[in-house]
């Protein structure tokens, strides 16, 4: 069995960072609570309590020191954090406060800002958040609002792939062309996740099979399962090397392997080791 790993796959260096900066304060200042997980892996969510980083015990209050997690939050939810005194440690990644600020500027602007992603994602309600009464999420294939305002700007979530995002920008001006007078686009895609997407666009091109490890509610770790079924690859979606299943490698001899953003490069490791245990037998 050959095992081809992504060029490009796992923990980006914002989530690395956003684990330093919150490592480095549980060391200094003992536990700290974070506002939601971390990563969007439960593994690495454990191992993270285990070094005194604790997600989420509402309500929060100023007894230990409160960490926003790279997704970044909504201003709603940092006034909450102020309002109870507590610390509070930033791990938001940059390229999400770049897109915060121009959600927020766009709206001042007079703009209604369309945010293009899964509504439900950390990251865009925290966007959205800045964006005020302003602010529209809308997925991908999901129909466009009614009726538009002149001023649109549209900017996305980081982690969408960018053939999407200017696939939706495309169909806003096929769609919508006649009633927007002004339109600004930004692009605030991240390029760890194209670099990722493209690596795992590759591999998924060159083997039968392949295997996306990272955690169920990671929105990127669901993309880059989207582009190998895409390239026509079978591919599956696992978050530990358990839920492997041994038909799967069944008449394949490569198979590739890509992880998420959130993925730490010891689950990628058990899942190689888990394929080779499975093709020993
Ligand atoms: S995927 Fe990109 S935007 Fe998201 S945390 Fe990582 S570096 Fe930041």
């Amino acid at each position: 069995m050959e095992i081809l790993l992504a060029k490009d796959m796992g923990f980006c260096w914002g989530v690395r960072r956003a684990i330093d900066i919150m490592g480095r304060a549980a060391e200094e200042k003992g536990e700290i609570i974070s506002v939601g997980p971390i990563v969007h892996n439960p593994q690495v969510v454990q191992q993270l309590q285990d070094k005194g980083i604790w997600t989420d015990t509402r309500p929060l209050d100023s007894s230990r020191p409160v960490a926003i997690t790279a997704h970044g939050v909504g201003p709603d939810v940092l006034r909450e954090v102020e309002e109870t005194g507590a610390e509070i440690i930033d791990g938001t990644c940059p390229i999400v406060t770049r897109s915060q600020r121009w959600a927020r500027k766009m709206a001042d602007s007079g703009f209604t800002v369309l945010v293009f992603g899964d509504p439900e994602h950390r990251e865009v309600k925290g966007v959205l958040g800045w964006a005020g009464r302003s602010g529209i999420a809308i997925e991908d294939g999901q129909p466009l609002p009614e009726k538009l305002p002149s001023k649109v700007a549209v900017i996305s979530q980081t982690t969408q792939s960018p053939q999407r995002f200017s696939a939706f920008v495309a169909r806003l001006m096929h769609e919508r062309i006649g009633e927007i007078g002004e339109l600004r686009l930004i692009n605030t895609l991240c390029d760890v996740t194209s670099s990722q997407q493209a690596a795992a666009r590759e591999l998924a091109a060159e083997v039968p099979l392949m295997i996306v490890v990272g955690g169920k509610a990671s929105a990127n770790t669901r993309h880059l399962l989207e582009v190998c079924q895409e390239e026509g690859a079978a591919a599956y979606h696992i978050e530990t090397a358990d839920e492997l299943q041994p038909e799967w490698l069944r008449d394949v001899d490569r198979i590739g392997v890509t992880a998420g953003a959130s993925t730490p490069d010891s689950a990628v490791e058990a899942v190689v080791e888990r394929v080779r245990k499975i093709a020993r037998n």
